[in-house]
């Protein structure tokens, strides 16, 4: 049966994120230890000390896993647990209630500046243009970055951030909910993911079909009928080819 709806996966499959997510990591938090600092020096409040003396960057990230530890349905909504981690070390340094949500807001407007400074494969915009005039296409990611503010989300029907909708891929939903917008049936829609859990798995159980980008990841034995496994998402056209000419 010919494909209809084509759904993707962005992190490591349209872009290379490692060194993107480092970045975002350390810079919005660097950001807010200097910003702060030079706000409360101008106030004259420099009984405080340093943010990032009394709370480094691990008391913000084990701030953030008791946080999901305790809200296990915002475990996969990354802005959130972020947000709350943040308001809660400010006040622990002393910032009244009002001021802590303020700073932490801006620290993840910050966030969100730095994660969205990914670069795309080059070959990802013709792709997606190619793809799109014959397919619909749809994003489904596991990832907090804000998708409506990348060149890129005009190629797509339907974003879906599974984390913020409490349903983190693997869960079913997430792609449930992407074929409804897309109005496809899932025997008519190949998922690209470079994730065998959280992509090709779901797709799989779902009655996708799934490519799976993995240039070197191990996979003993054979690949179950349905999932193609290719290098590089520019591999795809290749693929869609085969799959149409089998029809
Ligand atoms: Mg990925």
């Amino acid at each position: 049966m010919s494909l209809q709806a084509i759904t993707f996966d962005l992190d490591d499959t349209l872009w290379d994120n490692r060194g993107v997510m480092a970045r975002t990591e350390s810079g919005h938090y660097a950001w807010l230890d200097e910003a702060l600092a030079a706000w409360l020096a101008r106030r004259g409040e420099t009984h405080l000390g340093r943010f990032a003396e009394r709370f480094p960057l691990a008391a913000y990230q084990a701030g953030r896993r008791e946080l999901a530890e305790r809200h296990p349905l915002r475990r996969g909504d990354f802005s959130w647990l972020r947000e709350r981690a943040l308001v809660a070390l400010l006040e622990e340094f002393g910032l009244p209630r009002s001021g802590a949500w303020l700073w932490a807001a801006a620290t993840m407007a910050r966030f969100h500046e730095l994660r969205l400074a990914v670069s795309p494969h080059p070959e990802v915009e013709p792709l997606l243009t190619e793809l799109g005039g014959r397919y619909r296409l749809g994003a489904i990611t596991n990832g907090n970055l804000a998708v409506h503010r990348l060149a890129l989300y005009r190629h797509f029907r339907v974003a879906i951030a599974a984390g913020e909708i409490q349903a983190p891929k693997p869960d079913a939903r997430p792609f449930l909910a992407a074929l409804a917008w897309l109005a496809t049936p899932p025997s008519r829609a190949l998922h690209v993911g470079d994730s065998w859990q959280e992509d090709v798995l779901p797709a799989l159980r779902l009655g996708m079909r799934a490519a799976w980008i993995a240039a070197d990841t191990p996979h003993a034995g054979e690949l179950p009928a349905g999932v193609h496994r290719l290098r590089h998402v520019r591999e795809l056209p290749a693929l869609i080819d085969r799959l149409e000419r089998k029809g």
